[in-house]
């Protein structure tokens, strides 16, 4: 008999969240993390008093009143409302594009106005068939080449007529002076940073850091009835297919002897000249309107790069629709194991959010539970 009904490889946020459900219903559960700390890319460290986001900005945000009463069970979250700014050439601009964009660019200052404007810039595509087309379909060229095409190209490493326009459909053109990166209505970070979040989801779970499932799976796979797999598929399978394509980040942190840098948290350079696509202030995610006069500030510089397996995978790269041939077979590899499940971003191969993960971990541990 296995000594552990679960064996979750990955202390990331599916994991983590999965093992904590299971736990509170009496299951015997056991995490393995190849890194030495938990929250996965969630992770935040203290610097000079400030919670730095070690694998670039976190912020939770939903519409799910579940997913919020949730997490709010673990973290008590600050008020923070993302609101980006883009910095191309000398100037800097409100973001998503919405009316105070518009108003910057165009110099309208009524919605009707703005969608005349709108409706005059755009290049008709009855049928887009990459970014480009879809984003110059739907805001025209100025737009275009001041906020996305050198953002795009740098993030990706590929033209936008090279990348699905589901990218770029999950930001909203607002007519409305509302500058609010996301649409839901609940938003925030919590304080104390996300480490403390998720000492608090594993309070009392059986967890091994620095633990390489993949160096012995067959011997670690006889120590649960299921496994809960997190970690990139391919290499689940020894990349026998080949290597799922990613994108990955590289971040370069600074210490600056002063209280404000950027008088904000994220601003994206979208120029195709700047080698980052954007510098974090850390402070500004945690304190609201007051920063405190500390004579300390840290900034990252977020640079994209290729991804090999000595990075870390961030955003996976599909074609033009979507689809990736090659996850497919993995996919189907994995369904023939019978007790092993692949979840999260990394073995689903997806881009996904913080709390939508929140609430399939959810699922997915009420299912196993037969609530479902
Ligand atoms: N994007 C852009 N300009 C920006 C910000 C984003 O063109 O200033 C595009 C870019 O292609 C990016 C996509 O929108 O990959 C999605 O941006 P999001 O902010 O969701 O990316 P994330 O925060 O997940 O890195």
């Amino acid at each position: 008999m296995p000594k552990y009904d679960y064996l979750i490889v990955g202390a990331g946020m599916y994991g983590a969240v999965f093992a904590r459900q299971m736990t509170d219903a009496g299951k015997k559960v056991l995490i393995l993390e190849k890194r030495e700390h938990i929250g996965g890319n969630c992770y935040t460290e203290e610097v000079e008093g400030i919670q730095v986001h070690k694998y670039g900005a976190h912020i939770m945000h939903t519409s799910s009143e579940k997913i919020w009463r949730y997490i709010g069970k673990y973290a008590e979250m600050n008020h923070y409302v993302n609101r980006v700014r883009v910095r191309h050439e000398d100037k800097i601009y409100s973001f998503p594009i919405n009316m105070n964009t518009l108003n910057q660019v165009f110099g309208v200052v009524s919605p009707e106005e703005a969608r005349a404007r709108i409706e005059a810039a755009k290049i008709p595509n009855d049928n887009p068939q990459n970014m480009e087309e879809w984003v110059l379909a739907n805001v025209g060229r100025e737009l275009y080449e001041i906020f996305i095409k050198g953002y795009t190209q740098k993030q990706w490493g590929k033209s936008p007529r090279e990348l699905p326009a589901s990218i770029i459909r999950r930001l909203p053109i607002r007519y409305l002076y509302d500058d609010n990166y996301f649409n839901d209505c609940y938003q925030g970070i919590p304080k104390g940073g996300y480490t403390a979040f998720f000492e608090k989801i594993l309070d009392g779970i059986e967890l091994r850091l620095g633990v390489d499932y993949l160096a012995n799976k067959e011997s670690y796979n006889t120590l649960a009835k299921k496994v809960i797999y997190c970690g990139n598929i391919d290499s689940f399978f020894d990349y026998q297919f080949g290597e799922l394509e990613w994108r990955s980040l590289r971040f370069e942190n600074e210490t600056m002897d002063l209280n404000d840098f950027q008088g904000t948290a994220v601003v994206n350079y979208t120029s195709e000249d700047v080698p980052y696509t954007r510098i974090l202030e850390h402070k500004h995610f945690e304190h609201i309107g007051v920063i405190p006069d500390t004579g300390k500030t840290i900034i990252t510089r977020e640079y994209p790069q290729d991804w090999d397996r000595s990075k870390e995978a961030y955003y996976p790269v599909r074609d033009t629709n979507g689809h990736s041939e090659l996850y497919e077979r993995y996919k189907a590899e994995a369904e023939k194991l019978d007790n092993i499940f692949f979840r999260g971003r990394l073995a689903e191969y997806v881009y996904r959010d913080m709390c939508p993960t929140i609430g399939l971990a959810l699922r997915f541990s009420e299912q196993e539970l037969e609530l479902y």
